[in-house]
């Protein structure tokens, strides 16, 4: 796979119409955003990208993503890396209204203009795929899961309610 970097900006209709597949990297150091919402992230977004049109003619970019980022573990609170991987499923749109007779399977590209920037975008199908509770895997997390399973139990015994019914029985 080609580790050269992506074109910064790119002509989507154009490469749509010669159905161009398109492999490279974006450097995370340029994506400012990302780094807002992660402890850190080093090196570059692997991205394997293809154009072309569906069945149904709409003009589509799909393909796939992956970094190595740094997240704070929502159990330990520790730092945890993760490999994030996902998928890209666009469907250019050149109008408002195009955009909501799109199937609900694409992510909509709204193109006002016929350049866009290619790194944002990557960078914001990137964040799309980072988990929304990062943690370590099992058996890697400074807190030992097996403990907070046993206490939620205990919390839920607290609120079942059947032991409240239970206890109206017994004061009758
Ligand atoms: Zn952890």
């Amino acid at each position: 796979m080609s580790v050269a970097p992506l074109p910064r900006v790119i002509e989507p209709l154009k490469l749509v119409e010669q159905r161009i597949d398109l492999e490279g990297t974006v450097a995370l150091s340029e994506c400012q955003r990302l780094q807002e919402s992660v402890i850190s992230c080093e090196g570059d977004i692997k991205v394997a990208l293809s154009f072309g049109k569906d069945e149904e003619g709409l003009r589509v970019i799909s393909g796939s993503l992956q970094a190595d980022v740094t997240m704070q573990c929502q159990r330990c609170l520790q730092p945890v890396s993760l490999a994030v991987a996902g998928n890209i499923n666009l469907a250019i749109a050149r109008h408002e209204d195009a955009v909501k007779a799109l199937p609900g399977y694409y992510d909509p590209l709204l193109l006002s203009e016929p350049e866009v920037e290619l790194w944002p975008l990557i960078e914001q199908e990137l964040m799309l795929s980072l988990p929304i509770v990062a943690t370590h895997p099992e058996g890697e997390c400074e807190i030992d899961t097996s403990y907070q399973d046993k206490d939620e139990e205990i919390q839920q015994d607290k609120t079942n309610p059947f032991a409240v019914l239970a206890e109206l029985k017994n004061q009758k």
